[in-house]
């Protein structure tokens, strides 16, 4: 079988092999979960709730391990990488409530008993991109086993390590064999199966808006459901009225954060031009104070990009923007990427428009709150985005007028496990976690029951 070297982002060392499984693998993968799904759909309630409870404790048991495999794996910092194994941990608390609460209606009708229930879907197809690898694959897996699905999930090629860790605490936990396999592989091959094996009953996709598209319409042949969770270039507002200070001093986690890397990453950045000037000489020592250093510390706020090739790609925008100020990345192995703030010269930009996935801010001006959100929602994406103001009339008018899934007032945080997660446009459909996530691994069948005698 062909096999792909993994290598430490932040030494550019090789980490180990990977086998790259092939459409046999998959096929076999896909029919054992096939197979686990008629007893999985039969466990009752309250069983697969104990069990997905069991398996949170052996996360949470394995979690500092689960960090640190991810921090050579990805280059993530080991503090994020710590909040990350803890998400799957909750994500899977949170839903092993879920069996339990599944419950259906009973509809008035003449003449019988109208009854609704949730049925699992059966196998479900889970394919991650390699920025977060654990969070992803958890606010998949977690709700699609607790609704009664069995779960194949392919990672991403660079990414595997964390997720097939994760199998293995599965099993470990008692999860039956078949109920939730992990599949190392290339996407043109075993993530395509997904979308073509006619058993996959459903595709869970987060990647790039490009593969989202061909997934989409792949799934379309057999009318298979579908999620997809795509790119994002989102706007980051700074109103004069703000608190300049903490807006300032908050912008650069709002992007730097996993170096970019991160689909929510207020990559824009728009200053209302009254106090563009001020802004930006708060904005420099913030930027110039970011700490890019060695994941595994527990200083370090930002690491090194995933590979050399995705380095190249972030440079080839920095290289025709007009540079600002940057920050400083150490020089050594590893594929590092100094903080950077671009001065966008218009919305026309490339740097403005599309997804750079790293550790790059661009700045325009803006006016008056009606041009602030017509740049905001000129973008294919809406996926997430900030809006700093004091102004509770304005925070409400511009949230309600931005295009995009998840806001933010006066903050940068995009994610809690228990609140709605996912995109307008072309960022993608479908929302992850929150308490409805559940409902999207279930179809709704209706039964009619004759009373008549
Ligand atoms: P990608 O689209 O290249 O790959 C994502 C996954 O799809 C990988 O596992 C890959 O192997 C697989 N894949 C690739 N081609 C495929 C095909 N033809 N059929 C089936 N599967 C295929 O994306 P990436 O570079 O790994 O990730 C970065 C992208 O993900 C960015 O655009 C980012 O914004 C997006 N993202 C979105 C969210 C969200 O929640 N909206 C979250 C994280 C990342």
């Amino acid at each position: 079988m062909d096999s792909l070297d993994l290598i430490n982002p932040a030494t550019g060392a090789v980490l180990q092999g990977v086998p790259m499984n092939g459409i046999a693998e998959a096929d076999a993968a896909i029919a054992r979960a096939q197979r686990a799904f008629e007893s999985w759909r039969q466990v009752a309630p309250g069983d697969r709730a104990r069990l997905l409870r069991r398996f949170a404790d052996v996360v949470d048991a394995h979690a500092e391990e689960l960090a640190q495999l991810e921090v050579r794996n990805s280059g993530h910092t080991i503090g994020n990488a710590r909040w990350e194994a803890g998400n799957v941990r909750d994500v899977l608390e949170y839903y092993a409530a879920a069996p339990e609460r599944l419950t259906g209606r009973q509809i008035p009708v003449a003449g019988g008993i109208d009854m609704t229930f949730h049925e699992p879907l059966g196998v479900v197809g889970i394919i991650v991109p390699w920025n977060f690898p654990m969070p992803i694959a958890g606010w998949g897996f977690a709700p699609a086993l607790a609704a009664g699905n069995t779960v194949v999930l392919k990672p991403a090629e660079l990414t595997p390590l964390t997720a097939l860790r994760l199998a293995e605490l599965a099993l470990e936990a008692g999860l039956p064999e078949g109920v939730f396999t992990v599949l190392p592989g290339r996407g043109d091959v075993v993530g395509q199966r997904f979308v073509t094996h006619p058993a996959v009953r459903k595709v869970c996709f987060t990647g790039s808006t490009r593969v989202g598209k061909s997934i989409m319409a792949g799934c379309a042949d057999q009318v298979k459901r579908v999620t997809l969770e795509l790119g994002g270039k989102n706007a980051n507002i700074v109103f004069a009225d703000s608190d300049l200070e903490k807006a300032a001093a908050s912008a650069p986690g709002g992007v730097f954060d996993n170096a970019g890397q991160d689909c929510c990453a207020r990559s824009r950045l728009l200053v209302q031009d009254s106090v563009y000037d001020r802004f930006l000489s708060l904005l420099e020592p913030a930027v110039k104070a970011y700490r890019v250093e060695d994941p595994r510390l527990d200083t370090a706020e930002m690491g090194p990009l995933i590979s050399a090739a995705h380095r190249e790609k972030v440079a080839s925008y920095t290289a025709e923007g007009e540079v600002a100020f940057t920050g400083t990345a150490p020089d050594g192995d590893g594929w590092w990427f100094p903080p950077t703030v671009l001065l966008a010269q218009s919305a026309s930009d490339r740097h403005w428009r599309e997804e750079v996935f790293g550790p790059v801010i661009s700045v325009l001006p803006f006016h008056d709150e009606a041009e602030a959100i017509a740049l905001a929602n000129d973008t294919e994406y809406g996926l997430s985005g900030s809006i700093w103001t004091r102004d509770l009339g304005r925070a409400l008018r511009v949230s309600r007028g931005v295009d995009t899934g998840n806001l933010s007032v006066n903050s940068h945080s995009s994610v809690r496990y228990w609140t709605p997660f996912g995109g307008m446009k072309q960022s993608g459909f479908g929302r992850e976690l929150g308490p409805d996530a559940v409902l999207g691994f279930t179809d709704v069948k209706n039964v009619f029951i004759s009373t008549e005698s």
